[in-house]
Order: C-alpha cells, then sequence, then structure tokens
C-alpha cells in the first residue's frame, strides 16, 4: 500500500504512472430544478443562503463605463466539491460496504492513500503522521447568471425536536423557523478542472460529478440538473468536456457579470464549437493526445462511460 510522500523519490510526491496523464475539464450550466438551500450563515431566526456581489460595468449618463453592485446567489465550488466527495465516501459496494468504509476513507478524516480511488483526485490531509496528498481536482463557477434575490420562507420544527419531545426532555417552546432558498431555474455555470491525471482517475471525477447533480444543497428539497439548450441540435445538454494537454479551445466560462440567459448560451455554444482558431461543426474535436473535446450529447455519454467504467471497476 503506498503511502503518500513519504515512500515516493518524485519532488511532486506522486507515484510514477506508466498511464499517459492528462489535464480534464467539465464545463456545464447547471439548473435549479426546485427551491434550493444551501446554507451560509444563520441571522437573527434565518437561515442564509450564500451570496456574492458582482461589481458591473454599466454605461452612465457622466461616462460610459459606470459601475453597480448586484447581487447574486452562488453554488460554492468548495460545497459541491463537498457533496460530491460524500458521494464517493457513500458509493455501494457489490458486498454492502460503502466505498469509504472499504477504503477507511471518511470526512475530515482522509486516507490520504494515492492508491484510494477518491484521495487520488480529492486529495487528503492526515495531521498525525505529517502525511498530505495534494488534490488535482478542482472546482470554480457557482455564480447565477440571473441577478434573482432569494426568497423567505417560513418552516416548521424539525422533526427530530418533535421526537425528543416524546422521550421527556424538557423542551424550549417549539419556534418556527425561516430560511432563505435560492429560486427555481437559477442557472449556474460551474466548472470542474483536474491537473495530469489518468484516465483511470478521471473516472472517479465523472462518477462524483453525475452522481452528485441531484444531491447538491443541504437539507430538503435539493439537487439541480444540467441545463439544456441549443447546441448542434435542440435540447442538448450544455455540457463541454476536454482532455488534453495542449489547452486549445475556447473556454466556455461564463461572465458572472452577465445577467441574460440567452447570452450567456450563445456565449457557451460559440466557445464550445471554437478550437485553435477555428469554429466547429463536430462534437468531437479529437487532435488526438494534445486536444480531445466532447460536446452536448457526446459529452454527457463520454461522463456516462467513465462513470460506468468506475461502477464496473471500483464497485463491482
Ligand atoms: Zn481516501
Amino acid at each position: 500500500m503506498a503511502k503518500a510522500a513519504s515512500t515516493s523519490k518524485a519532488t511532486t510526491g506522486l507515484n510514477p504512472s506508466t498511464a499517459q496523464r492528462y489535464h480534464y475539464d467539465i464545463y456545464a450550466i447547471l439548473e435549479g430544478t426546485q427551491e434550493m438551500y444551501f446554507g451560509e450563515e444563520v441571522a437573527v431566526n434565518v437561515n442564509l443562503v450564500e451570496k456574492v456581489k458582482v461589481p458591473r460595468s454599466v454605461p452612465t449618463e457622466q461616462s460610459a463605463q459606470g459601475f453597480e453592485e448586484i447581487d447574486k446567489c452562488y453554488i460554492s465550488p468548495t460545497k459541491r466539491r463537498g457533496v460530491e466527495r460524500r458521494t464517493l465516501i457513500w458509493a455501494p459496494l457489490a458486498s454492502g460496504m460503502l466505498l469509504g468504509d472499504h477504503e477507511q476513507c471518511g470526512i475530515p478524516l482522509t486516507c490520504s492513500r494515492q492508491d484510494c480511488p477518491i484521495c487520488c483526485v480529492y486529495g487528503g490531509l492526515q495531521p498525525k503522521d505529517d502525511i498530505s496528498l495534494v488534490g488535482r481536482l478542482t472546482h470554480g463557477g457557482g455564480v447565477a447568471i440571473q441577478p434573482l434575490l432569494p426568497d423567505v420562507k417560513q418552516r416548521a420544527m424539525h422533526p427530530s425536536v418533535l421526537t425528543r419531545e416524546k422521550e421527556g426532555t424538557p423542551m424550549p417552546t417549539p419556534m418556527p423557523y425561516r430560511r432563505e432558498y435560492n429560486e427555481p431555474a437559477l442557472l449556474y455555470p460551474i466548472y470542474n478542472h483536474c491537473l495530469s491525471i489518468t484516465e483511470q482517475e478521471f473516472e472517479s471525477v465523472a462518477y462524483a460529478f453525475l452522481n452528485a447533480l441531484g444531491r447538491i444543497g443541504a437539507g430538503n428539497p435539493k439537487g439541480v440538473r444540467i441545463a439544456e439548450g441549443a447546441l448542434l441540435e435542440d435540447n442538448e445538454p450544455l455540457l463541454v468536456v476536454d482532455r488534453y494537454l495542449a489547452p486549445l479551445g475556447a473556454r466556455p466560462t461564463i461572465s458572472p457579470q452577465e445577467t441574460n440567459p440567452n447570452i450567456a448560451l450563445q456565449r457557451f455554444r460559440e466557445a464550445a464549437f471554437f478550437v485553435f482558431g477555428e469554429k466547429q461543426n463536430s462534437e468531437v474535436v479529437d487532435q488526438g493526445t494534445a486536444f480531445t473535446r466532447w460536446i452536448g450529447n457526446k459529452a454527457l455519454q463520454q461522463l456516462q462511460q467513465h462513470c460506468l467504467d468506475f461502477t464496473q471497476r471500483v464497485l463491482m
């Protein structure tokens, strides 16, 4: 069992690999399928969702370039990363065990082994043995496109409080609480970037990404879907997957300043089909080892294939 950093002579701390390593990127636009709560902090009796301030240039009467500040809802990349990692920890094996129990890898106590299908990409830290394994997967994006502020709703007591009352524990007077929710149909451009990982390691990333979609959020309800729009055909998933050494493709990222979903979709589509200075007409752009891009349905199929490979190799 290889220990991270300690036994490897490589200056990076990674064990040598005979398989080709690549950089991988996932670009997607996610859509809230209902109200969503992803807590930030609790103000006076209100659970708040995470928001960000976005400075935006606007033409004013005095000059062509003035600034205004707008608030936007946000699925923070670190929270999304946490949901993905948990998805792997809770992945069921054929034996009935969970992958995290099988690898003895959890949160916050990660195993930090390079052969762990979770830590190999997400990284880990064992402070007691002074072992750290660098994470090679980073998360970005998450600022909603529409500048729609969260709605506040009142909720009843949590059911667990009622159970405690039954057992005879002294209880404070039940107090309903209020909670903010991101509105449904908000669009969130998000990005996952992998640095120098093998195709096999990317299987963990694909499994976590697809399985986490329905579980993003805290409490209930939760979940997002990959938004759909016109790419080569109508109603395709707004998704791009790159595998590369040379970043030849335009990056389908959306400026946090953008507030118009139609313009955002147009930018996403233009960048997705723009590779090495040329407009493409295919959903697979193959420049060999240097750069391969999958777009829309082809990108989803690519992630699903890796997800299936992970399930067969690690879980079954
Ligand atoms: Zn681990």
